[in-house]
């Protein structure tokens, strides 16, 4: 396995290596924009370990799929980082659509920027630098409910539980919020005094970052009415809620 593999593993559940490698090596790769492709690299360059926080080629080509299926023309992107999924939604979107994307960081932004530029989309691409809660709160004070076919959530786990509230307002009714890390690296399936979390560094941090709040998320989202919600175990993790009423 490449080092290019290693860094990929990473963000893919699935428990065998070598079929997350089939995957990518069969269907992922060779259906991936050539811009994407720019941007995974660049991103892994870069940002070295800390490129793992791109979505995994097979679920972004999942969620473009998704958006074709669902003929989205307005979506939201909550967490942004250099922008694989922003650039995947905006390739999926009819040349009239539009992605508004909310990031406190734009410096990485800005080292995807010139692969977006570069494939044309940047038009379907507003970007705001800021937090998404005032971000959310603002569009739904600017009566901006139901105005949104898709939402994409790759943020601070610890606030999807909040953003779930303004989302559930601003994507309109038959519409999908999609929250990314749901299954937070197999952390999920395990108590917080597990032996898993003992004497292995990443595990802890796992455990002390996000770890309850995507347990408490799962727990929620499995229950609430308004919703219809599906986890899937592709990359790490991807919930679907499809807004009823
Ligand atoms: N969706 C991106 C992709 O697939 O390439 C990856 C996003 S990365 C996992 C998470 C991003 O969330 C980071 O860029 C971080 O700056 C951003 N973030 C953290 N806290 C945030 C907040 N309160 N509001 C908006 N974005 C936030
Ligand atoms: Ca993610």
């Amino acid at each position: 396995m490449n080092d290019d593999f290693k860094t990929i593993k990473e963000k893919i559940i699935l428990n065998s290596p070598a079929l997350a490698e089939y995957i990518l090596k069969t269907s992922g790769y060779p259906n991936e924009h050539e811009q994407l492709k720019e941007i995974r690299e660049t991103t892994i360059e870069k940002y070295k370990h800390m490129s793992i926080m791109n979505a995994a080629v097979d679920e972004t080509q999942f969620l473009a799929m998704l958006l074709k299926l669902m003929n989205a023309k307005n979506t939201l992107e909550i967490g942004v980082f250099t922008g694989y999924s922003l650039l995947a939604t905006a390739l999926a979107l009819p040349d009239d659509g539009k992605v508004l994307a909310v990031d406190p960081n734009r410096e990485a932004y800005e080292v995807g920027l010139p692969s977006i530029k570069k494939a044309g989309i940047e038009h379907k691409i507003e970007f705001v630098q800021g937090n998404a809660m005032p971000f959310l709160n603002d569009l739904v004070s600017k009566g901006k409910e139901g105005s949104f076919d898709f939402a994409f959530v790759d943020a601070d786990k610890e606030n999807y539980i909040n953003y779930h509230e303004p989302l559930m307002k601003l994507v309109k009714v038959g519409g999908v919020i999609a929250f990314d890390n749901t299954l937070w690296f197999g952390s999920v399936a395990f108590a917080d005094d597990d032996q898993v979390f003992k004497n292995d560094p990443v595990m802890e941090y796992i455990k002390k970052h996000g770890h309850e709040a995507i347990k408490n998320l799962n727990t929620f989202l499995a229950t609430d009415p308004r919703i219809e919600s599906v986890l899937l175990s592709i990359g790490d993790g991807l919930t679907l809620c499809r807004r009823k009423y």
